[in-house]
């Protein structure tokens, strides 16, 4: 059994991704606690499900791409049997995990979106090192950046481990402390070899954003 938040229907926000219709399966319980969680509601709250009756609700949704999300997903055992089967069907399937979990048993089809907490995540130090002998081409690496102090040091670490020359690295601005313009000026002024990434779902989701 697999303890789930939610499963829903809804755009990709994030990753090489984005854009795609998608079926987000939300496992429910994280051991982190980052500043800027957006997901708090998962902490706790959830419904035990098997692996055959979460399968049963992917396939009421038109789309052939699923994306598995927390909390922490990785936490839970069962999640990887779930992903292989999904794969098995023939589902594209992307996994969001906070990097302080291994992902070295995870099925190799599976796209995996590895998030390495920066110091102002309120999660600093929480990155599981082995996990960068356990990526393949198909992986990508995330990192908020909460402040400046944050984009230098995930500039550090991006190029003393080489993560841009086999995996796409993004860099997301935290909402609320720091913007995504100061980001991209960032990102040009320092010649980084990372690509912004905005979550695509607020922006479509955030009311009057357009006014419209
Ligand atoms: S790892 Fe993700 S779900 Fe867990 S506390 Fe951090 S932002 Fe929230």
């Amino acid at each position: 059994m697999i303890k789930i938040n939610e499963i829903f229907f809804s755009i990709q926000g994030e990753s090489s991704y984005a854009g795609w219709p998608t079926v987000f399966v939300r496992t429910s319980g994280c051991p982190l606690r980052c500043s800027y969680c957006d997901t708090k509601y998962a902490y706790y709250e959830g419904e035990r499900l098997s692996v055959d009756e979460i399968v049963e609700k992917i396939q009421g949704f038109s789309t052939k791409y699923v994306c598995i999300t927390g909390g922490e997903p990785l936490s839970q055992g069962k999640t990887f049997a779930l992903m292989a089967k999904l794969c098995d069907m023939g589902y594209t399937v992307s996994i969001e995990t906070n990097g302080a979990e291994p992902v070295k048993a995870l099925d190799t089809r599976v796209k995996k979106i590895i998030d390495v907490k920066t110091p102002d995540s309120g999660a600093a130090d929480t990155f599981l090192m082995q996990n960068l002998e356990h990526t393949t081409p198909l992986d990508e690496f995330k990192f908020v950046i909460c402040s400046e102090k944050d984009f230098h040091w995930a500039e550090s670490f991006v190029k003393e481990h080489h993560l841009h020359e086999k995996n796409l690295v993004l860099y997301s601005p935290s909402f609320g402390c720091v913007n995504e313009e100061w980001l991209a000026k960032q990102i040009l002024e320092n010649k980084s070899l990372a690509r912004l990434q905005l979550q695509l779902h607020k922006y479509i989701w955030t009311p009057n954003k357009r006014g419209v």
